[in-house]
């Protein structure tokens, strides 16, 4: 099983933050574009998990996205991190976010990924919001330790049909490769940008499942410096001293050119599908969730 992924938010951080701009609003269409018809060149359907600000306040990229028939998921309204919100918080910020995307598109939207894969044992609960808010299927599980949270003991290296108060959902969790018993996340993001192709391509090959996930900005070339206090704080809920920042940045940058011709080059290669494609009867294993 392949399952590709995109989050889309860009335009939208861009403009809350205050450094939008008309260039850089059409740096980020000319990305999604050369996607899009990468994808068309090789007829394959991908999630796109966007913020509901891309709905209030970029309509016409989720609606471009939707137009051309790839799945719109959710990806939060604003890019908090669900295991810094409170369950209210949480509940909100989900219900804003699936109202408006299901607006902008005038569909029934069924698949979410947290901002950050940041749902954890520590917040179980936000798997009751999803299903409240009729999500029945979610990829925001990391299942190995991470910066700022993971779900090490979440069990299960593929798709699972998780139960909990009544409703179930299937989670398609990061895939993890493993070396010397070290687990490690390869197929998406930094971590994708990071690890040689051949040694993607192996575990590709062998594991049996292989879920990517990439936002625009891990795959767009240019320079990024070290973030200010106030824009860390901004992004990851927490303060930086100057080694934190240092230390993401240099994650941030780390592979970054030629990282979108090494996903083209992985799109070429490898029969990728999207989450709403994955026939549900499918998967068997059932894992119940409890606090
Ligand atoms: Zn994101």
């Amino acid at each position: 099983m392949n399952i590709l992924t995109f989050d889309i938010e860009e335009w939208a951080i861009a403009k809350s933050r205050g450094y939008g701009s008309a260039a850089l609003y059409q740096k980020y269409d000319r990305c999604l574009k050369q996607i899009l018809d990468k994808l068309d060149e090789r007829s394959i359907k991908a999630t796109f998990f966007c913020l509901g600000m891309m709905a209030e306040d970029f309509p016409e990229v989720v609606k471009i996205i939707s137009g051309r028939e790839h799945e719109i998921g959710c990806h939060s309204y604003k890019h908090l991190w669900a295991n810094k919100m409170t369950e209210p918080e949480f509940r909100e910020d989900t219900r804003l976010a699936v109202t408006a995307l299901e607006q902008c598109i005038g569909e029934k939207v069924l698949s979410y990924r947290a901002p950050a894969f940041s749902i954890g044992e520590s917040n179980l609960w936000a798997f009751d919001v999803l299903a409240e808010n009729g999500i029945t299927r979610d990829a925001s599980v990391f299942p190995a330790p991470r910066d700022f949270g993971g779900f090490p003991s979440f069990g299960y290296d593929g798709p699972v049909i998780l139960e909990r108060n009544g409703w179930r959902m299937v989670e398609f969790p990061v895939s993890m490769a493993s070396v010397f018993g070290r687990r490690f996340a390869y197929s998406g993001g930094g971590y994708f940008r990071l690890m040689p192709e051949s040694f993607i391509k192996y575990e590709q090959k062998n594991s049996g499942y292989f879920m990517c996930y990439f936002h625009l900005n891990d795959i767009l070339p240019g320079p990024r410096g070290v973030m200010s206090p106030s824009s860390y704080e901004k992004a990851y809920g927490e303060s930086g001293n100057w080694m934190k920042r240092a230390v993401r940045s240099f994650k941030n940058q780390v592979g970054r050119e030629g990282a979108l011709a090494k996903m083209f080059a992985l799109i070429d290669r490898v029969d990728f599908s999207s989450l709403d494609s994955v026939p549900i009867g499918s998967i068997q294993e059932v894992k119940s969730l409890k606090d």
